[in-house]
């Protein structure tokens, strides 16, 4: 394997998602070559000893480092500008390991109340199992994050924009008060993908991804990826702990995960042009009780989105009114009565996918718990695809015909 001798320090992200971290082979291959192989082999038991002495420095099991993935990793590193960067499975994996190597039993983790649903659980539910004492707060509420970070503290997570909701917490002023409590802060930067926002220049210690998302972007695979600049965390911590527990990302995966780099520059371009030109309409044509989009001047964080971040991202968030079984049901009869956009608690995918947060991925909650978070019964979540933006459009139209249509039957006027 050779390095891509091309690679320079100073090319722009578009550059680097598609030329980063290649290795070339003997044979000169144009696309990155996928190395399907869980071993390697010796040519003598020397050089097998020396392989494991750590005298040579070379694969020699796919659950410690494949040369596919191993691309993927070094294209990872050098868009996010961090220095190291492992990928794993999905992105659970990533979080859970990202967490646990700042934690140990005893210790103390905040974090933002709004989560991804198996982020809530792992903060919630898992750690605190081990000994971990987890408190959530109301990330976007800067006297809650100063309060809780006002005693010693092992780590903080968070997550920005949030999902469903798209509330936006300021990472800088949460950097700053989680090193000073002692704590390492761990962003999930799936919502904005490596190309809309970059927390390690604003403070960052870890950035966790699932590459199942933006990053593949055409839904057929999961992955993830833990980013870090800190050497000894990285290499003491992480790789060890990565190696033994094994949530290694397939090389196949890691392959597809390549090919999807390639392309994410031109697909958030897409995808946020499209979500910016829905909420546009949906907000001029006042269907809905609430429009969420951190790229509209209304959304109540507009400034401070802008300041973090180059887009206002790819999903859009809206409430269908009424008391809640109406709000369910005028929410049902937008989704059932779409005819381009699927139903699927997915998102990040070049289609359009929307769903129900209250009954699918926020349905393990209790209603005060969903009220708190701002998920109502007639709340929806759109990740917009990459599908011709008029013709989105036109399929909301018409679905919001019948949401409203249920919503005029049964009485309740809208504003
Ligand atoms: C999907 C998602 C995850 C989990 O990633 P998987 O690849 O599904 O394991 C974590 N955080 C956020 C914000 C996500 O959207």
């Amino acid at each position: 394997m050779t390095k891509d001798e091309h690679a320079q320090p100073g090319w722009k992200p578009a550059t680097l998602l598609v030329r980063g971290g290649t290795q070339r082979s003997s044979f000169d291959e144009t696309c990155e070559a996928l190395f399907m192989t869980s071993g390697y082999v010796y040519r003598s038991a020397e050089e097998a000893e020396r392989a494991f002495n750590g005298t040579d420095q070379r694969f020699v099991y796919s659950r410690f480092a494949n040369p596919t993935v191993q691309m993927f990793e070094d294209r990872m590193a050098l868009l996010e500008g961090a220095a190291f960067c492992k990928a794993t499975a999905s992105g659970m994996a990533a979080v859970f390991a990202s967490m646990a190597c700042f934690l140990k039993a005893g210790d103390r983790l905040v974090a933002s109340r709004a989560l991804f649903g198996s982020c809530q659980y792992v903060v919630g539910e898992i750690l605190p199992t081990f000994g971990i004492n987890s408190v959530f707060i109301d990330g976007t509420d800067p006297a809650a994050w100063r309060d809780a970070l006002s005693q010693p503290t092992a780590c903080v997570f968070l997550e920005t924009p949030s999902n469903p909701m798209l509330d936006i917490i300021d990472v800088g002023e949460v950097a700053a008060l989680a090193h000073a409590a002692g704590a390492r802060l761990v962003v999930d930067n799936v919502f904005a993908s490596p190309l809309l926002q970059k927390p390690f220049s604003m403070g960052a210690d870890v950035v966790v991804y699932s590459a199942t998302k933006h990053i593949d972007g055409q839904g057929r695979c999961l992955g993830g990826a833990v980013l870090a600049n800190d050497q000894a965390w990285f290499e003491e911590r992480l790789i060890p702990f990565l190696r033994h527990t094994g949530p290694a990302l397939s090389p196949f995966n890691a392959w597809l995960l390549l090919k999807g780099l390639e392309t994410l520059d031109l697909r958030m371009r897409r995808h946020t042009e499209n979500a910016l030109a829905i909420a546009r309409h949906m907000e001029a044509r006042g269907t809905c009780e609430r429009l969420l989009y951190p790229g509209l001047a209304s959304h109540s964080q507009h400034a401070l989105a802008m300041q973090q971040m180059t887009a206002g991202g790819t999903i859009v968030t809206f409430d269908f009114p009424g008391d809640p079984p109406s709000a369910k049901a005028a929410a049902y009869a937008f989704l059932n009565a779409l005819r381009i956009i699927d139903i699927s608690n997915n998102l990040g995918d070049a289609k359009s996918l929307a769903t129900h947060p209250a009954t699918t991925t926020h349905q393990r909650l209790t209603d005060e718990e969903r009220a708190t978070l701002g998920i109502k019964p007639g709340t929806v979540r759109l990740s917009v695809g990459l599908e011709d933006a008029e013709d989105l459009i036109a399929d909301i139209d018409q679905a919001l015909d019948a949401a409203q249509a249920l919503s005029l039957d049964a009485g309740f006027c809208y504003p």
